[in-house]
């Protein structure tokens, strides 16, 4: 059984995001996405709605779980028994950061990143996007994953 974890902020859960789960479903058996808690970011969705979105995008999909988590991802990953990170790429800003946190966790627990480029179409598409664009007022429907209202 290969088990990965795809974890995130999702403030709000995209349809970037959700591309990434999907495709990683051809390389992994089961995704358990991680919504993360850290206290010292302030969101503009509550957790509740961020799972909340996220369990409608997946709704149809037994192979993809759902849980917050306010612990290292490390640790998160030992709990649900993943060995794989799972994590998107969309340019070489996100690259550095990647590489990061990959090799951290890697030299801490043996965990292995796998990452997945963007699809083009969905390579502008960010949660800091989205929240501007709420904040003005505008439609987000074309960011969000298939058959999700916000
Ligand atoms: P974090 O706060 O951990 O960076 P995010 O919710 O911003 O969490 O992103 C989670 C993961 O999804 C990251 O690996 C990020 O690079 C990836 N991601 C975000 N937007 C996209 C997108 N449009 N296409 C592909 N991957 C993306």
């Amino acid at each position: 059984m290969k088990r990965a974890i795809f974890p995130g902020t999702f403030d709000p859960f995209t349809i970037g995001h959700y591309s990434i789960v999907m495709r990683g479903l051809e390389l992994f058996d089961e995704i358990v996405i991680g919504v993360g808690i850290n206290q010292s970011k302030r969101t503009l969705f509550s957790v509740e709605k961020r799972l909340e979105i996220i369990r409608q995008a997946f709704i149809d999909e037994p192979r993809v779980k759902v849980m917050s988590y306010n612990s290292l991802t490390v640790d998160f990953a030992q709990l649900v028994d993943a060995r794989f990170v799972l994590r998107g790429l969309r340019s070489v800003g996100d690259f550095e950061y990647e590489r990061t946190i990959g090799d951290t966790n890697h030299i801490l627990t043996g965990i292995e990143t796998v990452i997945l480029f963007t699809e083009a179409r969905y390579a502008h598409i960010s949660s800091t996007v989205a929240r501007d664009l709420i904040s003005y007022g505008k439609d987000i429907t074309d960011f969000l994953p298939p058959n999700v209202k916000l």
